[in-house]
């Protein structure tokens, strides 16, 4: 009974006034009665500079839509200079917070203990963390395709309270960006990995209530055979979350 989760990962795209517009499309298309409803929860996850424009469009028209940042830093506040602190995310009335993308890892050397910092900071000021785990190509082929988003699991768990709602996204390295996502297969079998290591750190409940997405590739003709995968409980969606009649499709998936 896990409500599916389907975020769309902006990257660093869409300027303010884009956001608005674009959120905008989003309302009126999940509020289309020409369509099926959408199931799942739907949020958007802009670079922050758009953030304060969209909390003021959700809130004023009370929208279906949530958000959060692709980032924070793992410290409250002082002289981190350019860094964004979760409790101004908070302000914002931002639900969720990624952690961890793979881009972050690799193009600004974040580390397990970086993003183990981050995803308490995040706890800390009541956003829920989109903690994001994958592995290379490399690591898949060295080490099969669970070893290494299982050991990020881990590290990024370390003193994390259970009874705080966490969100687990699986996104293959290989797969991101590359058009060429995982089987259904390939991402069932690592999420059931990361949903046992969850049992084991947090409880049997937390692992339950968890929601674990699959990222990579992600598009309209390719959600639902994912979605039909029990522990696969909603998406992370990058490049087709920036085209409005594909992430309209996405979000509508039935299984
Ligand atoms: P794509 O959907 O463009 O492959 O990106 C996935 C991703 O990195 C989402 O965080």
């Amino acid at each position: 009974n896990r409500v599916p989760l389907i975020a769309g990962n902006w990257k660093m795209n869409l300027d303010h006034l884009q956001a608005i517009a674009f959120v905008q499309k989003l309302a009126w298309s999940l509020a289309d009665a020409k369509h099926a409803s959408a199931d799942a929860e739907v949020a958007v996850f802009p670079p922050f500079t758009d953030l304060r424009s969209v909390q003021t469009l959700v809130a004023a028209d009370s929208l279906p839509i949530a958000y959060g940042a692709q980032d924070l830093s793992a410290h409250d506040s002082g002289a981190y200079t350019g860094e964004v602190s979760g409790a101004f995310l908070a302000q914002l009335d931002c639900a969720y917070v990624i952690i961890g993308h793979s881009e972050r890892r690799t193009l600004h050397g974040e580390t397990d203990a970086d993003v183990n910092a981050k995803v308490l900071a995040a706890q800390r000021h009541g956003l829920v963390p989109v903690l994001c785990v994958g592995e290379t190509a490399e690591d898949l082929e060295q080490h099969g395709a669970s070893a290494v988003p299982v050991a990020q699991l881990r590290a990024a768990l370390e003193g994390v309270d259970a009874a705080k709602e966490i969100v687990v996204a699986y996104e293959p390295v290989w797969a991101i960006g590359s058009g060429q996502a995982a089987t259904p297969e390939q991402a069932e079998q690592v999420a059931a990995a990361l949903r046992g290591v969850l049992a084991e750190l947090l409880g049997d409940d937390a692992a339950a209530r968890t929601r674990i997405l699959y990222g990579g590739s992600v598009k309209a003709a390719n959600i639902a055979a994912f979605m039909r995968e029990p522990n696969v409980d909603g998406a992370l969606v990058g490049g087709a979350s920036l085209d409005i009649d594909e992430f309209s499709a996405i979000v509508r998936f039935k299984k």
